[in-house]
């Protein structure tokens, strides 16, 4: 098995929207310490929305400075000891800015096809750019923030122009939708790995693109309840490391804690219980490929104790790689 553990790079969305320092900066330095132990490589999706604007407002607030160095000084840091930078794109950043004391994040239009045509092309170009600038090595992978990848047609072009040609967004079976964002993967085919062309959940072969897939897991309303509780029982060990709160995602909670939910395999905080298991499963299907979606933000003391249980546990049985090492971008 091919196990990709991914972690999208960023600070929260919501009223508070935490530091760079406890959100990113130094969990990331613990996926640093694992991954040097085990010899093993992850893959950043790192928010270049969010390093534009610290670009843009540092020369108004010195006070920005620290933070702009300490991301692109650790993003540099990944790439050049193997992790794979890659891109994700919050295009809220676009309507967001600095007040000299805090980030007043905007997210009426959160996804990029909130975006006119011109827009996205821009978008795509400018986001990807600051990645290349850093590293000096392909970009070639996309995540869409919080999965919002639909209507894909508005985005094909833009993501063809700029050598996009994988996308690691969606899982199988995952669904929401709420003012601000929605996504629908609810018809994604069942496979470890794909090509499409004009949507990600359609599977075409020849398609220009290639989705690899969030590997998916269903839970059920108990699991949630456990994870609720243990935050509360035993903050230490379960509290995210992130000191700031996401953005408000009308019903969701409610639908975890009510229902039987797919939701994609994490390392964030209590799911990363799951790891084990989800290996297992994709094992039995005889899939290749297993994608495990992360954020720094959102790993607890105790999902870093798991995450380094699993990579000690498999790294010997499978391969933890990363889609440069796996799929670098033939010209
Ligand atoms: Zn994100």
């Amino acid at each position: 098995m091919n196990i990709f553990i991914t972690f999208d790079y960023e600070i929260y969305f919501g009223e508070n929207h935490g530091t760079v320092e406890k959100c990113i900066i130094s969990p990331t330095a613990e996926l640093i310490r694992i991954s040097e132990k085990y010899d093993v490589r992850f893959c950043f999706f790192v928010d270049c929305g969010f390093i534009l604007k610290l670009d843009e407002f540092r020369k108004i607030y010195p006070q920005l400075e620290s933070d702009y160095k300490a991301i692109t000084q650790q993003v540099e840091y990944l790439s050049k000891t193997g992790h794979d930078i890659q891109l994700h794109i919050h295009p809220h950043w676009e309507d967001s800015y600095y007040n000299g004391e805090k980030w007043v994040i905007d997210v009426k239009r959160y996804k990029l096809s909130d975006f006119n045509d011109s827009e996205i092309a821009a978008i795509v170009f400018r986001y990807k750019k600051v990645l290349t600038d850093i590293t000096n090595k392909s970009v070639f992978v996309f995540r869409a923030g919080g999965w919002c990848l639909q209507p894909f047609s508005k985005l094909k072009n833009a993501f063809v122009e700029n050598g996009i040609n994988l996308d690691s967004s969606v899982f199988r079976n995952g669904f929401y939708s709420s003012e601000q964002y929605s996504y629908d993967f609810r018809n994604a085919p069942d496979k470890a790995i794909y090509k499409f062309e004009n949507e990600p959940e359609v599977e075409i072969k020849n398609g220009f693109f290639t989705e690899l897939p969030i590997s998916s897991i269903k839970n059920s309303p108990l699991f949630f309840w456990k994870l609720f509780l243990l935050g509360r029982k035993n903050p230490y060990l379960h509290k995210p490391l992130g000191d700031g709160r996401a953005m408000a995602a009308p019903g969701y909670r409610k639908k975890l804690l009510t229902r039987v939910t797919n939701n994609p395999v994490s390392v964030d905080g209590y799911n990363a219980s799951l790891l084990e298991k989800a290996l297992c499963r994709l094992m039995k299907k005889k899939f290749e490929h297993m994608v495990v979606i992360g954020h720094p933000k959102a790993l607890s003391r105790y999902s870093i104790q798991m995450l380094e249980q699993f990579v000690s546990e498999n790294n010997r049985k499978h391969l933890f790689t990363t889609y440069s090492n796996s799929f670098s971008n033939k010209k």
